[in-house]
């Protein structure tokens, strides 16, 4: 009955659609009413059950009447065909194959059909340049963004490439940048990430739209293409964006164009691709320091209207130093929980409403690396940290550093009081109250003990 079916459909959509989409459909089990058809990837199971479920399910029912369900499943490794490789769901285009798919792609018939909806991909209006906070390493971007904000295709500025690590605002840029361009109307902006791109281009060749594809790429004023390194190795749509990019800047329209590299650094883009897509404006985008971390805390925490202790917000950017975006979800946790539980954040309760995220956030900082920095902080032989001797010039250092590895370790007293010389737990504890309120007292001892707990977190 299969094989009937399968050369129905073949004869229905025609030879290239069929090798295209359904010939990778493995027979499964029948069991009772129901039949179960195989694909290798959720890509191909989700669309062949849109576009062909129906069409399949009254084929089916017309072999076996008594059949009351197709089910359509993706394949466990262990019921992969050897034949069926993702090759040969690559989708063959005016006899070039479009060897750009990845492998296992999201779920994703929407995208697919997205390549024939509008251009215009929605703007998260959340991301304005007010709700971005600028400080030293994102100022220069900003201002750039500004700038093209302000007045695209300015010389100089085209293309404008911002780039810099994950979660650090490149997104947040563009969609500032096509917010306030778009406010009066009279800009037409296309903001897409290059995954969309891809899917956009592949979908237009599947239907066999690529020139309205590119026509509507080729009309906008501003184009941005968020997150470019995703193009690395996917050389037709490298191409097509090439020449959409050529188009654009020939006729006067802004690019503006993310990554998480510069262009020089991003091997794997074709060479006149990189080259010209340095021309423009550069801008970098560095780590977050304390201090814009501290910002950015701040700003989010008045903008949610619960209180949040200023030691909080310390405590958060001294533990969550790489990412923005993991910032902001740990606050956000913090503002939801005491939100739903009517409690105020505390450092206690933070601690345990983060738990997990802080874990996984723990420099893992070594006892011995403490007790390296803060003999040399004070001038002290490394091997006083374990020595009897109790003059003031050591047995201060080595209080602190008992103290930064009570706050920077998870190890407990009797081990931390193993590594300085086998003291006893009850030193460990007198050492940490004492550094405490010595801290309190006296402000220029404090901020010693601080710049070196975050030289060692960093
Ligand atoms: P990227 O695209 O560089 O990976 P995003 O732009 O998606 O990073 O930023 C991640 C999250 O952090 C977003 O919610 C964004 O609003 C926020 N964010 C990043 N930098 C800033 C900043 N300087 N001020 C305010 N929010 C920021
Ligand atoms: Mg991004």
């Amino acid at each position: 009955a299969w094989a009937r079916i399968a050369a129905r459909m073949k004869s229905e959509v025609g030879e290239v659609e069929y090798r295209t989409w359904l010939q990778q459909i493995v027979l499964g089990p029948v069991d009772g009413d129901e039949v179960t058809l195989l694909l290798p990837t959720r890509f191909l199971r989700d669309w062949v059950r849109s576009q062909y479920g129906d069409r399949l399910s009254t084929l089916w029912n017309q072999e076996i009447p008594a059949l009351r369900r197709v089910e359509l499943q993706v394949m466990r490794p262990g019921d992969r065909p050897a034949a069926a490789t993702a090759e040969q769901a690559v989708p063959v285009a005016s006899g070039r194959r479009v060897a750009d798919v990845p492998e296992a792609p999201a779920p994703v018939v929407e995208r697919v059909q997205d390549a024939r909806s509008d251009l215009v991909a929605p703007l998260d209006p959340r991301f304005t340049f007010d709700s971005f906070v600028v400080g030293k390493p994102n100022e220069f971007a900003y201002a750039c963004a500004r700038r093209v904000a302000e007045k695209p295709s300015s010389p100089g500025f085209n293309p404008l490439f911002l780039y810099g690590g994950v979660g650090l605002g490149k997104t947040h840029l563009m969609h500032a940048i096509g917010s306030e361009l778009t406010r009066e109307g009279r800009v037409s902006v296309a903001y897409m990430s290059a995954e969309k791109f891809m899917y956009r281009f592949i979908g237009a060749i599947r239907s066999q739209s690529t020139i309205e594809f590119k026509e509507q790429l080729r009309s906008v004023d501003v184009l941005m293409i968020d997150d470019l390194q995703f193009l690395i190795g996917k050389d037709n749509t490298q191409e097509e964006f090439f020449h959409t990019f050529n188009a654009l800047v020939d006729a006067g329209r802004q690019i503006v164009v993310s990554a998480d590299k510069s262009p020089s650094d991003l091997s794997g883009l074709e060479d006149r691709l990189r080259t010209r897509l340095g021309c423009g404006m550069v801008a970098d985008i560095h780590a977050t320091t304390f201090e814009l971390r501290i910002s950015i805390l701040e700003a989010k925490a008045t903008a949610s209207g619960v209180p949040v202790p200023a030691k909080v917000l310390e405590f958060l950017a001294h533990k969550i130093t790489t990412n923005v975006r993991e910032l902001e979800g740990a606050l956000n946790r913090l503002i939801a929980h005491a939100n739903l539980f009517g409690r105020p954040v505390t450092l206690e309760a933070t601690q345990e409403v983060l738990h997990d995220i802080l874990k996984a956030h723990d420099r893992r900082v070594t006892i011995e690396e403490i007790q390296r920095k803060v003999s040399e902080h004070w001038n002290i032989r490394l091997t006083d940290m374990s020595s009897a001797r109790r003059a003031r010039a050591v047995a201060r250092p080595r209080q602190v550093a008992m103290y930064l590895a009570k706050q920077l370790t998870s190890r407990s007293l009797p081990e931390i009081g193993r590594k300085f010389g086998n003291r006893d737990h009850t030193t460990v504890m007198h050492a940490v109250q004492r550094v405490t309120e010595l801290m309190e007292r006296d402000t220029a001892f404090a901020e010693d003990v601080e710049l070196l707990r975050r030289m060692l977190e960093s």
